[in-house]
Protein backbone atom coordinates (compact mmCIF):
# COMPACT_ATOMS: atom_id res chain seq x y z
CA UNK A 1 0.00 0.00 0.00
CA UNK A 2 1.19 3.57 -0.50
CA UNK A 3 1.45 6.05 1.89
CA UNK A 4 -0.22 9.13 0.99
CA UNK A 5 1.81 12.38 1.22
CA UNK A 6 0.56 15.54 2.79
CA UNK A 7 2.64 18.09 1.68
CA UNK A 8 2.75 22.04 2.33
CA UNK A 9 4.49 24.47 0.22
CA UNK A 10 4.84 27.49 2.12
CA UNK A 11 6.39 29.29 -0.16
CA UNK A 12 7.44 32.99 0.72
CA UNK A 13 6.49 33.04 3.83
CA UNK A 14 6.93 33.14 7.54
CA UNK A 15 9.95 34.57 9.65
CA UNK A 16 11.84 31.89 11.64
CA UNK A 17 9.51 32.64 14.76
CA UNK A 18 6.42 32.38 12.65
CA UNK A 19 8.19 28.90 11.34
CA UNK A 20 8.72 27.70 14.79
CA UNK A 21 5.54 28.53 16.34
CA UNK A 22 3.62 27.09 13.41
CA UNK A 23 5.90 23.71 13.96
CA UNK A 24 5.42 23.62 17.67
CA UNK A 25 1.51 23.57 17.78
CA UNK A 26 1.25 21.23 14.31
CA UNK A 27 3.74 18.18 15.99
CA UNK A 28 1.32 18.41 18.79
CA UNK A 29 -1.94 18.73 16.53
CA UNK A 30 -0.75 15.45 14.56
CA UNK A 31 1.09 13.75 17.48
CA UNK A 32 -1.25 10.42 16.70
CA UNK A 33 -0.84 10.33 13.05
CA UNK A 34 1.08 7.66 11.13
CA UNK A 35 -1.21 6.64 7.94
CA UNK A 36 -0.33 9.73 6.37
CA UNK A 37 3.21 11.24 5.10
CA UNK A 38 3.42 14.92 6.35
CA UNK A 39 6.24 17.06 4.90
CA UNK A 40 6.33 21.14 5.82
CA UNK A 41 8.62 22.86 3.01
CA UNK A 42 9.40 26.82 4.47
CA UNK A 43 12.18 29.27 3.14
CA UNK A 44 15.67 28.52 3.40
CA UNK A 45 15.83 30.78 6.04
CA UNK A 46 14.11 28.93 8.27
CA UNK A 47 14.64 25.54 7.59
CA UNK A 48 17.47 25.32 10.19
CA UNK A 49 15.05 25.95 13.01
CA UNK A 50 12.21 24.06 11.59
CA UNK A 51 14.83 20.85 11.48
CA UNK A 52 15.23 21.29 15.13
CA UNK A 53 11.68 21.23 16.13
CA UNK A 54 10.51 18.68 14.13
CA UNK A 55 13.29 16.24 15.37
CA UNK A 56 11.67 13.00 16.69
CA UNK A 57 8.32 13.71 15.21
CA UNK A 58 6.49 12.63 12.31
CA UNK A 59 7.04 15.95 10.47
CA UNK A 60 9.24 15.48 7.19
CA UNK A 61 11.21 18.23 6.37
CA UNK A 62 11.59 19.45 2.88
CA UNK A 63 13.19 22.48 0.52
CA UNK A 64 11.21 24.29 -2.07
CA UNK A 65 14.12 24.45 -4.73
CA UNK A 66 17.64 24.64 -5.09
CA UNK A 67 20.71 24.47 -7.27
CA UNK A 68 22.09 21.44 -9.18
CA UNK A 69 25.44 22.26 -8.25
CA UNK A 70 27.01 20.80 -4.86
CA UNK A 71 29.40 24.20 -3.80
CA UNK A 72 30.77 26.55 -5.80
CA UNK A 73 31.18 30.41 -6.97
CA UNK A 74 27.46 30.70 -7.49
CA UNK A 75 26.27 33.68 -5.56
CA UNK A 76 22.57 33.44 -3.94
CA UNK A 77 22.17 29.94 -4.40
CA UNK A 78 21.99 27.07 -2.50
CA UNK A 79 22.88 23.15 -3.12
CA UNK A 80 21.65 19.64 -2.55
CA UNK A 81 24.55 19.02 -0.05
CA UNK A 82 23.57 22.62 2.29
CA UNK A 83 19.73 20.94 1.73
CA UNK A 84 20.57 17.35 2.57
CA UNK A 85 22.55 18.81 5.51
CA UNK A 86 20.15 21.12 7.39
CA UNK A 87 17.67 18.25 7.74
CA UNK A 88 15.42 17.68 4.38
CA UNK A 89 14.43 14.72 3.02
CA UNK A 90 12.28 16.27 0.01
CA UNK A 91 12.93 18.94 -2.48
CA UNK A 92 10.29 20.36 -4.61
CA UNK A 93 11.46 20.79 -8.11
CA UNK A 94 10.06 22.58 -11.46
CA UNK A 95 6.74 24.53 -9.24
CA UNK A 96 4.97 26.25 -11.98
CA UNK A 97 6.01 29.93 -9.77
CA UNK A 98 9.69 28.48 -10.48
CA UNK A 99 9.15 27.98 -14.08
CA UNK A 100 7.14 31.05 -14.63
CA UNK A 101 9.29 33.61 -13.30
CA UNK A 102 12.63 32.32 -12.77
CA UNK A 103 12.39 30.52 -16.51
CA UNK A 104 13.31 26.92 -14.54
CA UNK A 105 13.11 24.63 -18.19
CA UNK A 106 12.96 20.76 -18.25
CA UNK A 107 16.53 20.63 -18.62
CA UNK A 108 16.96 22.73 -15.72
CA UNK A 109 14.23 20.55 -14.13
CA UNK A 110 16.45 16.89 -15.10
CA UNK A 111 19.53 18.74 -13.46
CA UNK A 112 17.71 19.17 -10.43
CA UNK A 113 16.26 15.47 -10.23
CA UNK A 114 19.75 14.05 -10.90
CA UNK A 115 21.30 16.34 -8.16
CA UNK A 116 18.64 15.31 -5.44
CA UNK A 117 20.01 11.32 -5.85
CA UNK A 118 23.28 12.61 -5.38
CA UNK A 119 22.35 12.91 -1.69
CA UNK A 120 19.59 10.77 -1.54
CA UNK A 121 17.08 13.91 -1.57
CA UNK A 122 13.24 12.62 -2.42
CA UNK A 123 12.39 15.28 -5.65
CA UNK A 124 8.66 16.28 -5.62
CA UNK A 125 8.53 17.00 -9.58
CA UNK A 126 5.55 19.82 -10.32
CA UNK A 127 4.01 19.50 -13.74
CA UNK A 128 1.33 21.17 -15.19
CA UNK A 129 -0.84 23.21 -17.52
CA UNK A 130 -1.38 26.83 -18.18
CA UNK A 131 -4.91 27.72 -18.90
CA UNK A 132 -4.20 28.84 -22.22
CA UNK A 133 -2.81 25.23 -22.74
CA UNK A 134 -5.83 23.81 -21.15
CA UNK A 135 -8.27 25.72 -23.64
CA UNK A 136 -5.87 24.98 -26.63
CA UNK A 137 -6.41 21.32 -26.25
CA UNK A 138 -2.61 20.82 -25.13
CA UNK A 139 -2.75 19.75 -21.63
CA UNK A 140 -1.54 15.78 -22.48
CA UNK A 141 1.11 17.03 -24.67
CA UNK A 142 2.48 19.43 -22.29
CA UNK A 143 2.76 16.71 -19.54
CA UNK A 144 4.11 14.23 -21.34
CA UNK A 145 6.69 16.65 -22.48
CA UNK A 146 7.15 18.06 -18.52
CA UNK A 147 7.93 14.25 -17.20
CA UNK A 148 9.71 12.98 -20.41
CA UNK A 149 12.41 15.80 -20.47
CA UNK A 150 11.96 16.31 -16.79
CA UNK A 151 13.15 12.89 -15.60
CA UNK A 152 14.95 12.09 -19.16
CA UNK A 153 18.23 9.38 -18.31
CA UNK A 154 16.73 8.11 -14.50
CA UNK A 155 17.38 4.92 -13.45
CA UNK A 156 13.96 2.71 -12.44
CA UNK A 157 15.72 2.97 -8.92
CA UNK A 158 15.58 6.73 -9.23
CA UNK A 159 12.50 6.91 -10.69
CA UNK A 160 10.76 4.38 -8.00
CA UNK A 161 11.61 7.56 -5.20
CA UNK A 162 10.30 10.37 -7.38
CA UNK A 163 7.32 11.98 -6.29
CA UNK A 164 5.05 13.52 -9.03
CA UNK A 165 2.81 16.65 -8.12
CA UNK A 166 -0.34 17.68 -10.98
CA UNK A 167 -0.73 21.14 -10.69
CA UNK A 168 -2.53 23.30 -13.06
CA UNK A 169 -1.10 26.28 -13.17
CA UNK A 170 -4.67 27.96 -13.16
CA UNK A 171 -5.73 26.47 -10.42
CA UNK A 172 -2.64 27.70 -8.06
CA UNK A 173 -3.28 30.27 -5.53
CA UNK A 174 -6.36 31.50 -7.53
CA UNK A 175 -9.74 29.58 -5.43
CA UNK A 176 -9.96 27.55 -8.68
CA UNK A 177 -9.62 23.63 -8.22
CA UNK A 178 -9.71 20.91 -10.80
CA UNK A 179 -12.49 19.29 -10.61
CA UNK A 180 -11.72 15.89 -9.01
CA UNK A 181 -12.98 14.39 -12.82
CA UNK A 182 -10.62 16.64 -14.24
CA UNK A 183 -7.66 15.77 -11.84
CA UNK A 184 -8.11 11.93 -11.99
CA UNK A 185 -8.24 11.93 -15.71
CA UNK A 186 -4.58 13.46 -16.00
CA UNK A 187 -3.46 11.64 -12.88
CA UNK A 188 -4.30 8.33 -14.55
CA UNK A 189 -3.02 9.68 -17.88
CA UNK A 190 0.76 10.17 -15.53
CA UNK A 191 0.86 6.75 -14.44
CA UNK A 192 0.25 4.85 -18.10
CA UNK A 193 3.21 7.43 -19.13
CA UNK A 194 5.23 6.30 -15.61
CA UNK A 195 4.34 2.82 -16.76
CA UNK A 196 5.32 3.82 -20.89
CA UNK A 197 8.65 4.61 -19.52
CA UNK A 198 9.35 2.62 -16.60
CA UNK A 199 7.19 -0.61 -15.66
CA UNK A 200 3.73 -1.28 -14.50
CA UNK A 201 4.97 -1.94 -11.21
CA UNK A 202 6.82 1.37 -10.74
CA UNK A 203 4.09 3.14 -12.23
CA UNK A 204 1.48 1.35 -9.47
CA UNK A 205 3.69 3.23 -6.81
CA UNK A 206 4.70 6.08 -7.94
CA UNK A 207 2.94 9.11 -5.80
CA UNK A 208 1.14 11.32 -7.41
CA UNK A 209 0.17 14.86 -6.08
CA UNK A 210 -2.32 16.82 -6.77
CA UNK A 211 -1.85 20.68 -6.17
CA UNK A 212 -4.38 23.95 -7.07
CA UNK A 213 -6.08 25.17 -4.14
CA UNK A 214 -6.92 22.42 -2.17
CA UNK A 215 -8.93 23.00 0.93
CA UNK A 216 -10.78 21.49 3.31
CA UNK A 217 -14.16 21.31 1.76
CA UNK A 218 -12.73 19.87 -1.65
CA UNK A 219 -10.05 17.14 -0.09
CA UNK A 220 -12.61 14.95 0.43
CA UNK A 221 -13.81 14.73 -3.14
CA UNK A 222 -10.16 14.84 -5.03
CA UNK A 223 -8.42 12.52 -2.32
CA UNK A 224 -11.23 9.56 -3.13
CA UNK A 225 -10.04 9.65 -6.97
CA UNK A 226 -8.20 6.45 -7.39
CA UNK A 227 -4.95 8.07 -8.78
CA UNK A 228 -4.58 10.78 -6.69
CA UNK A 229 -2.08 10.09 -3.69
CA UNK A 230 -2.21 13.14 -1.62
CA UNK A 231 -1.66 17.05 -1.79
CA UNK A 232 0.98 19.78 -2.47
CA UNK A 233 -0.67 22.56 -1.16
CA UNK A 234 0.04 26.29 -0.79
CA UNK A 235 -2.30 28.45 0.93
CA UNK A 236 -3.83 26.16 3.07
CA UNK A 237 -0.79 24.97 4.67
CA UNK A 238 -0.30 28.32 5.82
CA UNK A 239 -2.32 27.89 8.90
CA UNK A 240 -2.07 25.14 12.05
CA UNK A 241 -5.72 24.03 11.47
CA UNK A 242 -6.46 24.44 7.82
CA UNK A 243 -3.10 22.09 6.98
CA UNK A 244 -4.35 19.68 10.26
CA UNK A 245 -7.82 19.33 8.64
CA UNK A 246 -6.10 17.98 5.64
CA UNK A 247 -3.63 15.68 6.80
CA UNK A 248 -7.19 14.28 9.27
CA UNK A 249 -8.50 13.40 6.31
CA UNK A 250 -6.34 10.61 5.58
CA UNK A 251 -7.34 9.41 9.20
C1 LIG B 1 1.29 25.29 -4.49
O1 LIG B 1 1.96 26.19 -4.02
O2 LIG B 1 1.89 24.32 -4.94
C2 LIG B 1 -0.17 25.38 -4.48
C3 LIG B 1 -0.85 24.39 -4.97
O3 LIG B 1 -0.73 26.51 -3.93
P1 LIG B 1 -2.28 26.71 -3.50
O4 LIG B 1 -2.68 25.51 -2.68
O5 LIG B 1 -2.30 27.98 -2.73
O6 LIG B 1 -3.08 26.79 -4.77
Amino acid sequence: MKKPLMAGNWKMNKTVLEAIEFTKTLKNTISDIANVEVLICPAFTALYAVSNEIRGSNINLGSQNFFWESKGAFTGEISPVMIKDVGCSYVIIGHSERRQYFAETNEAVNKKIKAAFTVTLKPIVCVGETLKEREDNVTSKVIEKQIREGLFGLTLEQASSVVIAYEPVWAIGTGKTASPDQAQEIHHFIRKIYEQMYSKDISNKLRILYGGSVNSKNVSDLMNKPDIDGGLVGGASLEVESFTKLIRYFK
